[in-house]
């Protein structure tokens, strides 16, 4: 599948692969680099080849990518391991996409333009009695509830928040975060090496001009921004297995104190061998699906690729965890040294198993669809 490319997308990945190889990866290995300086360098050289953009609307200045151009965008960076550097990408709409006035003055195009940052709250405590709700009485919305893992959270300028509006269903609610009300109770690093809030809402006041569309619509809205995340996270772990394959195909080429290439050894060689099948199998699912969200996204709704996104990202964040794990053991003990790439590779990949979605909810909705909704063509 990735062979058989459109002529400007196979330019567009060559164009990113000379990027990732002549720019980003020295960038990435500069030790001397402090962070912003270097998030500012990838920034100008991610503009300079038209990357930035590909996550932003068009009429909001940006290029606006498709499923099948940002796949290869993603696997492309992710091969070189250079996929994790902030700045790479300019922030997208998120759920706010397709907003209107006053949103859109308010808080997107300012979101998009980098003046504001935004969080997600959609994650409840474990041992919330209720979800976060809110009330509506005449213009304002009054929230009530917690929110236990929001990516950011503590340094956004709002959050957009699931919030159960009482007779209306769910609603995406835009809280800004000093609103009287809105506390940061916690924030604490995962081992991906990224950092979060635990955030609780004690009767906040937020204009009800502040629900993303009507109240009811937060669902769908929010899986809608979640289901691009997890292709992503897809595309990602290919281009990240095809890294990690391409370490130990030099690891176990090279000399060995046995006096010979750990390669040579069969046993080796069929753990290699599942490797690229697993890795194979994985890249051409995620290039079929985002093919499939490509046509599903020209077709209109009610066609979505919802289910062949769910079966990739399971698949391919599964992969590349095990892809990960038998490079670590085919390299050996110095592959858990705190700073190898492996190592940290290792902390990367694991949440993807769970952000956006655990494996095994995930295959509860896969086989909820067909079993009890006769939906889920995959
Ligand atoms: C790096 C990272 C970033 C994140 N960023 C955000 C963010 O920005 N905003 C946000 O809102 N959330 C965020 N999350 C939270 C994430 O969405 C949740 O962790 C994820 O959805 C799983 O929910 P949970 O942690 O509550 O686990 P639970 O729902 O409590 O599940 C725990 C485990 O129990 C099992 N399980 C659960 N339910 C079932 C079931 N019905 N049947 C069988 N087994 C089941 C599964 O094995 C699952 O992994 C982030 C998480 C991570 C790791």
């Amino acid at each position: 599948m990735p062979e058989q490319l459109p002529a400007s997308i196979a330019e567009l990945r060559d164009r990113v692969d000379a990027l990732a190889r002549e720019t980003l990866a020295p960038l990435r290995d500069d030790a001397t680099l402090a962070p912003a300086p270097r998030k500012a360098q990838v920034r100008a050289a991610s503009k300079a080849a038209g990357v930035f953009g590909m996550t932003q609307p068009k009429d909001l200045g940006g290029s606006e990518a498709g499923a099948l151009a940002l796949t290869v965008v993603r696997d492309t960076l992710a091969a070189h391991n250079v996929v994790h550097l902030s700045g790479l990408f300019g922030p997208g709409p998120g759920v706010l996409a397709g907003a209107t006035a006053p949103l859109r003055g308010s808080h997107l195009a300012p979101l998009l333009a980098g003046e504001k940052r935004a969080a997600f709250g959609f994650t409840e405590p474990e041992n919330a009695e209720r979800a976060t709700w809110g009330r509506l009485a005449g213009d304002t919305l009054l929230v009530n509830g917690q929110k236990s893992y929001v990516t950011g959270g503590a340094d956004a300028d709002f959050i957009n928040t699931l919030v159960d509006v009482e007779g209306h269903g769910p609603a995406l609610v835009v809280i800004d975060r000093r609103t009287r009300g809105v506390e940061v109770a916690q924030t604490f690093g995962s081992m991906d090496g990224t950092r979060h809030a635990h955030m609780v809402f004690r009767d906040v006041e937020v204009p009800a001009a502040h629900i993303v569309g009507k109240p009811g619509e937060g669902l769908p809205r929010a899986m809608r921004q979640i289901g691009d995340t997890r292709l992503a996270f897809a595309a990602e772990a290919v281009g990240l297995a095809r890294w990690v394959i391409g370490f130990v195909t030099d690891h176990i080429q090279a000399p060995h104190r046995s006096g010979q290439p750990l390669g040579a050894r069969e046993g080796v060689r069929l753990r290699y061998a599942d490797m690229r099948i697993r890795a194979y199998a994985a890249r051409s699912m995620v290039y079929r699906t985002a093919r499939v969200a490509d046509a599903a996204r020209r077709a209109g709704a009610p066609k979505n690729a919802v289910n062949e996104v769910i079966a990739t990202k399971v698949f391919a964040t599964e992969v590349v965890g095990e892809v990960v794990d038998w490079g670590i053991q085919l390299v050996g003990g110095v592959a858990l040294r705190v700073g190898h790439p492996l190592e940290a590779l290792h902390r990367r990949v694991r949440a993807m198993r769970i952000a956006e979605g655990a494996s095994d909810v995930l295959r509860l909705n896969l086989a909820r669809g067909k079993l009890d909704l006769g939906k889920g063509r995959i």
